[in-house]
């Protein structure tokens, strides 16, 4: 059958409504269609063929397009049974959770669900409940930092330090209070590493002493933030945050839906470190986007929180999520872990970012608008500066014309989402765990020239 390119996107722009963009520019622009993926080779209805370095668009297709594997395995389970609700259980669901929590140290339980918005609603639902169950309700605030996104939902934005994704929604959840970034480059406290002794951290310390720790039941984090602008936290700081939990009975929740499975060359970002956390929230790469799939994980001591005797009230989890039945989904991450795992993509990713970040620094930190060139794993970012001195951030339609510019040559690379002050200026990569140094090459080179095509 052949496409009919035209109509197709005729249809688009009559009927569907695209996330996050503004739509007015489709009177003149087409939306782009993609329709087939190789590895981390995608086309677009036109039969143009681009390198994706994004993962899908959103850091997600962890193991590249067209895996027949995992395509296989939704298939065969659907065959047999495509769905019982997470009330009881499935055969792919249990496999699943034993794999994950086979790669993380001291965590025991998974629940299933369907979005990482999802799964950070059901941490922030065990935090609110635990505070109901044993703290009269007193316990029930739930920090974040500026920079970060959970989610979509209300809640998880009310979680959001990202302003200007979150600013047209309110009002907000109460019990929501954001805490300052750790991000060296601009340190909120205007100080230098060496000499700082970590004050990002102590600030978690400062919100929670001036909210009063009885009324804090949790904090959530990225291990390394994404979308805010791929901020790897020095060594000191998530072992910091966790003995600060731990001192006034708080919760962590490491939300690990870009981070987690392979992204910065671990199983997950926290474990960069030593620390447990309480619950870890991941989604994205877990099935890789091959079905909508996320989870959240916790230790065995949060689990018995909602265990209760006959005689006592109930304190079970009172949550359901319908599409965390879907044992297709589940199949889906069982062979998506599982081809991880054969393949050896943790490793790549650690190798493979390696070569990105030195070939990202050997031909671009001389540039006059580069501020600094970050990255762990495959999750890099350049972020970008009027004056390497002053270090304003290069307007965002500079960048948005770079990302122009590499698409034009076949490369498909990210930006940071909008926070205010206007941070919209950081190049973002994540390419799929099973980028060759080839690909890496033709991804670095395509950004040099956008560079300096767009900033001379
Ligand atoms: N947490 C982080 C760190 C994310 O980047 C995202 C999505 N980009 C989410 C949570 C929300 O995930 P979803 O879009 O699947 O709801």
């Amino acid at each position: 059958m052949t496409i009919n390119a035209k109509s197709i996107i005729e249809k688009d722009k009559a009927h569907v409504w695209h996330h996050l963009i503004q739509h007015k520019p489709f009177k003149e622009n087409d939306p782009i269609v993609m329709v087939e993926g190789k590895g981390l080779r995608i086309q677009d209805i036109n039969g143009k063929e681009y390198t994706d370095a994004l993962s899908g668009g959103v850091w997600s297709v962890n193991v590249g397009y067209g895996e027949k594997r995992i395509v296989e395995a939704i298939n065969e389970q659907n065959k047999k049974m495509c769905y019982w609700a997470g009330t009881g259980g499935t055969i792919p669901a249990i496999e699943l959770a034993e794999s994950i929590v086979s790669k993380m140290e001291r965590m025991s339980r998974v629940y299933l669900c369907t979005s990482g918005s999802e799964a950070n609603e059901k941490a922030f639902k065990m935090v609110r409940q635990r505070s109901a169950l044993k703290f009269d309700g007193k316990k029930y605030k739930i920090l974040y930092r500026d920079r970060d996104y959970h989610g979509t939902t209300i809640s998880t934005l009310s979680a959001g330090g990202q302003e200007e994704r979150r600013m047209q929604y309110g009002p907000y959840t109460p019990g929501f209070v954001q805490f300052e970034h750790c991000c060296c480059y601009r340190c909120p406290f205007g100080k230098e590493y060496g000499s700082c002794k970590i004050e990002c951290a102590k600030a978690l310390e400062q919100c929670i002493l001036m909210e009063g720790p009885d009324s804090v039941g949790g904090v959530i984090i990225e291990p390394m933030t994404a979308g805010g602008g791929i901020i790897i936290p020095v060594k000191e700081y998530l072992p910091m945050v966790r003995e600060i939990c731990d001192k006034y009975d708080i919760w962590l929740i490491i939300d690990e839906v870009v981070c987690g499975l392979g992204r910065t060359g671990k199983w997950f970002g926290y474990q960069h470190t030593d620390i447990v956390p309480d619950i870890v929230t991941t989604a994205k790469g877990l099935a890789s986007s091959y079905a909508p799939l996320a989870a959240t994980i916790t230790t065995e001591e949060v689990f018995e929180e909602f265990l209760s005797d006959p005689q006592e009230i109930e304190r079970y989890f009172r949550d359901i999520s319908t599409y965390g039945g879907c044992a297709g989904a589940a199949a889906a991450g069982v062979a998506n872990l599982r081809v991880i795992e054969d393949d050896n993509l943790i490793e790549n990713s650690r190798l493979m970012g390696e070569y990105l970040l030195e070939q990202l620094k050997s031909k671009l930190n001389s540039h006059k608008n580069v501020g600094e060139i970050r990255g762990l794993g495959l999750f890099a970012g350049v972020e970008l500066v009027e004056d390497k001195e002053t270090k304003v951030p290069v307007h965002e339609n500079k960048l948005a014309a770079i990302a122009g510019n590499c698409m034009k040559n076949g490369v498909i690379i990210g930006r940071t989402n909008r926070s205010l002050p206007n941070l919209n200026n950081t190049i973002t990569l994540c390419p799929a765990l099973i980028a060759t140094k080839e690909d890496i090459d033709k991804i670095v080179q395509a950004i040099v020239n956008g560079v300096s095509t767009i900033l001379g």
